[in-house]
């Protein structure tokens, strides 16, 4: 049986309960709720087998009885023992239902009890105690019942155990004799040892368990790792935006889309104005502060789950808007302008105001066949530049008529002007 470790436990406390060797067959509360859980669910698949080899072992032992058994006896045996029969088949059908798999333990609990009552009373009531065959064929059932149906530790022996004393009981009611030397030899023996074969059974599961809750942690603790550094691996190290690398293959995984679907694409490149200028008077340490707050301002305006902003180099910025026409492209510039004007980071060397500034280039396109990616880069790259010569902290568009070659033909507007 194979069980699906859980990462409830920390390694440190599985590993002290496979030291502890668990002699009493119990994990602490929340983990025994998930392996009994776990347990039933597969136990009841499992005898979905299981459950027609003990339906093939009883119709085998049930022709031997048969044969050998005295023409007057047969009647009475007969009308007990198809009940053996009839509770194999219940609970083998009963096993196919997988909402009562929950049940499995209950079932073949009270099954096992019965059929051992049964096979118990046979010999008191229809043999009078003495015959070895059936005190074989209850042996046989001991067994299997500890060994094979798939009980637990506590449920094989409650069931092999309820049902002999069930069996003594319906005996001596209807006046059957037990041939208790006999049955200390076969009962009693074949019960310790199906005890003490389901207890090495039921240990070994759970023992294999916690070995799979230990190889479940490390993967889970593997694949932590691994998404830690996948995020690191996308992820600039001083701004936390999407690196160049992730940058790269976002907009080539966006720029397919959009051309599948023929919906609009926009990208802004977005540069700070004077910064060298701002790292020169202020120093490079201050000059990273103030990227990291720009580059704050920036992730604010990539807010939808398709937006991405990225770190294109230096001081440099890019916006990917996927379903972005031009003018809400014009309208989402506006506000990362009044984003960055309200942080109001002084600048004591900037020719165009007294805090830091950026200039945007914005491009927004719907992709043709003919278009190429990079090109479409390009024309954000002369947006910026016409910002640029257009005074600085201000937008320009890139005019990219669709079957048109590209060309940055941007229209300028300056907010303080
Ligand atoms: P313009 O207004 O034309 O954009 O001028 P600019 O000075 O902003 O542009 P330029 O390309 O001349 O200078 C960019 C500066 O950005 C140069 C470099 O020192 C600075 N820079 C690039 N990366 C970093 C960084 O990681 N940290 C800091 N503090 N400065 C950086
Ligand atoms: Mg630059
Ligand atoms: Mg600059």
């Amino acid at each position: 049986m194979k069980l699906d470790g859980s990462n409830l436990l920390e390694r440190k406390e599985i590993i002290r309960l496979i030291n502890s060797r668990m002699y009493f067959l119990k994990f602490p509360k929340k983990l025994e709720q998930i392996y009994s859980h776990q347990y039933k669910t597969e136990a009841a698949r499992e005898f979905r087998i299981r459950g027609l080899i003990i339906l093939g072992l009883y119709l085998y032992l049930s022709v031997g009885i048969y044969k050998i058994l005295p023409t007057e006896k047969v009647e009475a045996w007969f009308m007990l023992y198809s009940w053996v029969g009839v509770i194999i088949f219940t609970a083998w059908l009963l096993s196919f239902f997988p909402k009562i798999s929950q049940t499995f333990e209950l079932y073949t609990c009270i099954g096992s009890s019965l059929a051992i009552a049964i096979t118990f009373a046979i010999i008191g009531i229809v043999d009078g105690g003495g015959n070895v065959l059936f005190h074989a064929a209850m042996m046989y059932a001991v067994v299997i019942i500890y060994g094979f149906v798939g009980m637990r530790f506590y449920t094989a022996t409650l069931a092999a155990w309820s049902g002999g004393l069930l069996g003594v009981l319906i005996t001596s009611h209807f006046s059957g004799q037990l041939e208790w030397t006999l049955l200390q030899r076969t009962y009693t023996f074949s019960s310790f040892l199906g005890m003490c074969l389901t207890y090495a059974t039921d240990h070994q599961h759970r023992e294999n368990y916690l070995q799979s809750c230990l190889i479940e942690l490390t993967r889970s603790k593997m694949l932590d790792q691994a998404k830690q550094l996948e995020t690191l691996s996308q992820q600039d190290a001083l701004t936390g935006l999407a690196n160049r690398r992730h940058l790269d293959e976002m907009i080539k995984s966006e720029w397919n889309r959009s051309m599948r679907y023929q919906t609009p694409l926009t990208i802004m490149m977005i540069d700070i104005d004077y910064f060298k200028n701002y790292n020169d008077s202020l120093g490079h340490l201050e000059g990273d502060h103030c990227l990291k707050k720009i580059a704050d301002s920036i992730a604010k305006i990539a807010a939808r789950s398709g937006d991405l902003a990225a770190r294109y180099g230096g001081e440099e910025f890019i916006l990917v808007f996927a379903m972005t026409d031009q003018k809400q492209a014009i309208k989402q510039a506006e506000i990362l302008i009044h984003l960055i004007q309200d942080l109001a980071i002084p600048h004591p060397t900037s020719a165009v105001a007294e805090h830091v500034t950026a200039s945007i280039g914005i491009a927004s396109t719907i992709p043709k066949i003919n278009q190429d990616v990079q090109d479409f880069i390009k024309s954000a790259d002369t947006a910026l530049y016409r910002a640029k010569d257009c005074g600085r902290n201000c937008y320009a568009v890139a005019d990219l008529p669709i079957n048109e070659h590209l060309n940055a033909v941007g229209i300028v507007k300056s907010l303080e002007g």
